[in-house]
């Protein structure tokens, strides 16, 4: 039986015609750059998201480095953003000459806490980089009112949770990457609503960001060749642009079959006691970019290699706590450690999950993990 981590060939051929035609097309117009399926994709993009303004650009990690890039932050300037998260988050916070302060999350939600943005809160503190790890909101109306306190930007790392709905408490819904000042987004092949290639976005209700972000995705002009600041080239390609017009259409879809195939893991996976499935922010509905176990007792390591001599593949997003890279040795104190994420990175295990349930593959892997824990 072959199992995969995710099964992009089968959701393909679902949606062949479709996609064919709007690469041909892209193809028969030559119109590699700029063509018109990228409007038209930003357009239904902006609809889905109730939001005024998308801005695609080349790939997520180029969407979080503009959106920093337009606020006009200072060197030395602190960004605080999660230690338990994908290294493009902090990154281009180091890249740009600012300070990423890497905090701790909450051991269910992998989310920021409001106690540790109080915690590293100082005077340099200049913006706040949420993720919504995994496919579901990180608790943006605390973190809303903490920024507004403080007078700090929220910048929303939503490469994992398109399409995944935050209630605030007066029961306003919006979708994740519209509710801070700014929104990003990766089209990465393997994310919820992943293109053919490379790919990204960023999000913003505010007009005057949104030509602010245009222009420094397009080399810091708004008339061709006047360039009033430093920019960068980032653009979305018209064919993965085609590509993700007919995909969003299906991302509700999508979503759906990921949250059954979470579902059949939960029932079947809940009763072994190593096993903490995973939990839900009550807040947010999750759109399962991730499943996610925490394996206890020391166990995970052995559950991994276990899984991959049956052909099961598994991931552990993500083994190394941030201030542990070699690349962020800089930023913090030789003896730095935050108590739940060295402790995820430890228990965190990720089952393959994709849009494309199979009744017989989930039984296999599920049976497995059982044989492994005796069960
Ligand atoms: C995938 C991802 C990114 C980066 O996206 P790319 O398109 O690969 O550059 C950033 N942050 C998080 C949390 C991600 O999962």
């Amino acid at each position: 039986m072959k199992v995969q981590m995710v099964d992009l060939k089968g959701q393909y051929e679902k949606i062949k015609e479709e996609v064919n035609i709007g690469i041909q097309e892209c193809l028969d117009n030559t119109a590699f750059i700029n063509g018109p399926a990228v409007k038209e994709f930003q357009q239904d993009f902006e609809k889905y998201l109730n939001v005024k303004h998308v801005i695609p650009c080349a790939n997520g990690t180029d969407a979080l480095q503009i959106a920093i890039m337009a606020l006009d932050l200072k060197p030395g300037d602190e960004v605080i953003c999660p230690a338990f998260t994908y290294v493009a988050t902090a990154e281009v916070i180091g890249l740009l000459g600012l300070k990423p302060i890497m905090v701790d999350v909450n051991e269910d939600t992998f989310d920021i806490e409001l106690k540790d943005l109080e915690k590293y809160l100082t005077s340099n503190t200049k913006a706040i980089v949420p993720v919504h790890l995994y496919g579901q909101s990180a608790n943006m109306e605390e973190i809303l009112a903490f920024a507004e306190k403080h007078n700090l930007f929220v910048i929303e790392d939503n490469a994992q949770a398109i399409g995944s709905d935050y209630t605030f408490s007066d029961g306003k819904v919006k979708k994740t990457g519209t509710i801070g000042h700014i929104g990003c987004t990766s089209f990465f092949p393997s994310k919820n609503l992943g293109c053919y290639g490379d790919g990204g976005a960023l999000m913003t209700n505010d007009d005057d960001m949104a030509l602010k972000i245009r222009m420094i995705a397009n080399h810091g002009q708004e008339k061709k060749y006047y360039h009033k600041v430093l920019g960068c080239n980032s653009r979305l390609d018209t064919i993965q642009a085609a590509v993700l017009k007919v995909k969003l259409k299906h991302l509700d879809k999508y979503s759906a079959s990921r949250n059954k195939m979470a579902r059949y893991y939960d029932e079947n996976l809940a009763g072994i006691s190593e096993i903490e499935i995973p939990a839900r922010a009550h807040n947010s509905t999750h759109v399962f970019h991730q499943y996610t176990l925490k394996i206890k007792n020391g166990k995970r390591d052995q559950l991994q290699q276990y899984l991959a001599e049956k052909n099961i593949p598994s991931m552990v997003y993500y083994p190394l706590p941030l201030y542990k890279q070699e690349a962020f040795a800089q930023y913090v104190e030789e003896n730095f450690s935050l108590p739940v994420t060295e402790q995820l990175c430890k228990e965190v295990i990720s089952l393959p999950i994709h849009t494309e349930f199979n009744q017989e593959v989930s039984d296999f892997i599920i049976s497995e993990i059982k044989n492994f824990f005796n069960q």
